[in-house]
């Protein structure tokens, strides 16, 4: 508390970079000035980085040579959306997110899903309470590892191929940290995803390695199952789920159907974590730019500030990240939300709708 004299500065790279970044990322930022002067034992000190498709447009590049340098010594990443109409999709990853999240080492890649109150699942009779997963992503190797090739291009016997790579290494970090953030929720529970039946080589490596670490949480309850099975599970039995682990492609896939049963891209957030603290970690929305609204003032901010509050958290403000999620919820059901969740209001309206929620709470 302020009390012992002791406020505590956290340094912020922001990159809002394209489209409604800006817009999403200068909420997300009054939300964060709201939490600290409510308070009092933490502030915020954030830089902004030019960063994205406008700069590539004048200097050839999205970040500068150094820009991993320029931002290593943060203690954390807040970055809106990258993407631009006129520049190529694979530009613009591989420009500025891979490398940061490649380069930081961000494995973990974790996408809470739930229901907020007045928001509609396409699943009939779900509501708030019924669907609430964290989806931990393997974030660093698996299908995306980029290994393969294609001989004879455009030939009858032309082959490609895509390997995957499972290390020993990979599996067993991120099968820690799911048993440990299973842990840290209420059920304890976590659901292992794999296809281990028809893919028997990294696939049973992965169900070996989770029944290894399994040891390790003897507190904690798990299950497996088959990514193909896992869909129906979720559709049918969304309550029976809690934290899930899964490869970079099935985790991929599965917080893709996870996002659309929650009800909307404009809420879902994400959060690329470093566990071992080396590198700052790095927190955004899941949507994209979205130039098709971008100055129109009716960005979804939830999705932002949902992930603000995994920033929170990973800063070891959990009192904080609970109090903004507790504002988020409150305004959702009070029914202040932009259009793209069947609301009339601007961006401006719930942002300050929820610094409102946050300066009132008892
Ligand atoms: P990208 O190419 O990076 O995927 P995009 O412009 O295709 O970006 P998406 O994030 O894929 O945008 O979103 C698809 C559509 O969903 C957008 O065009 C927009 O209409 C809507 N949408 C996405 N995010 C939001 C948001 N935060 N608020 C309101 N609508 C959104
Ligand atoms: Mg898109």
């Amino acid at each position: 508390s302020p009390a012992d004299g002791a406020v505590k500065t956290y340094r912020i790279a922001s990159i809002p970079a394209d489209g409604i970044g800006p817009e999403v990322i200068a909420a997300g930022l009054q939300a964060l000035d709201a939490l600290a002067r409510r308070d009092g034992g933490f502030t915020f000190d954030v830089t902004e980085f030019d960063w994205g498709s406008d700069r590539f447009k004048k200097t050839g590049a999205l970040m500068p040579a150094d820009g991993r340098d320029q931002i290593k010594d943060f203690d954390a990443i807040f970055f809106g959306a990258v993407g631009a109409p006129d520049v190529p999709d694979h530009v613009t990853l591989w420009g500025l997110r891979l490398p940061i999240c490649q380069g930081f080492d961000q494995y973990a890649n974790v996408r809470p899903t739930k229901i907020l109150p007045g928001i509609t699942s396409p699943l009939a009779g779900v509501g708030p309470g019924d669907l609430d997963w964290v989806i931990v992503r393997e974030n660093s190797e698996g299908e995306y590892s980029g290994n393969g090739g294609r001989t004879h291009q455009g030939m009858p016997e032309e082959v490609g191929t895509e390997v995957s790579i499972f290390t020993r290494t990979g599996v067993t970090r991120i099968m820690r940290y799911a048993f440990e953030l299973a842990r840290s929720r209420p059920r304890k529970f976590l659901t292992v995803v794999t296809k281990s039946n028809a893919q028997r080589f990294g696939m049973v490596m992965w169900d070996e390695i989770a029944a290894e670490v399994a040891q390790e949480f003897p507190d904690v309850t798990w299950d497996k199952m088959l990514v193909d099975a896992m869909t129906v599970r979720m559709v049918k039995d969304p309550k029976s789920l809690d934290t899930i682990v899964a490869t970079n492609l099935h985790a991929d896939i599965l917080s893709d159907l996870a996002g659309a049963l929650a009800g909307s891209l404009g809420v879902a957030p994400t959060a690329n974590i470093d566990p071992e603290r080396r590198y700052p970690s790095m927190f955004e929305p899941i949507h994209g730019s979205a130039f098709d609204i971008t100055g129109k003032g009716i960005a979804n901010p939830v999705a932002t500030f949902w992930t603000a509050s995994q920033m929170l958290d990973h800063l070891g403000e959990t009192n904080a990240s609970a109090r903004l999620m507790r504002a988020v919820e409150k305004v959702c059901a009070d029914g202040i939300m932009t259009p793209d969740v069947g609301g009339t209001a601007t961006t401006q309206e719930v942002t300050d709708a929820v610094c409102e929620a946050i300066r009132a709470e008892n």
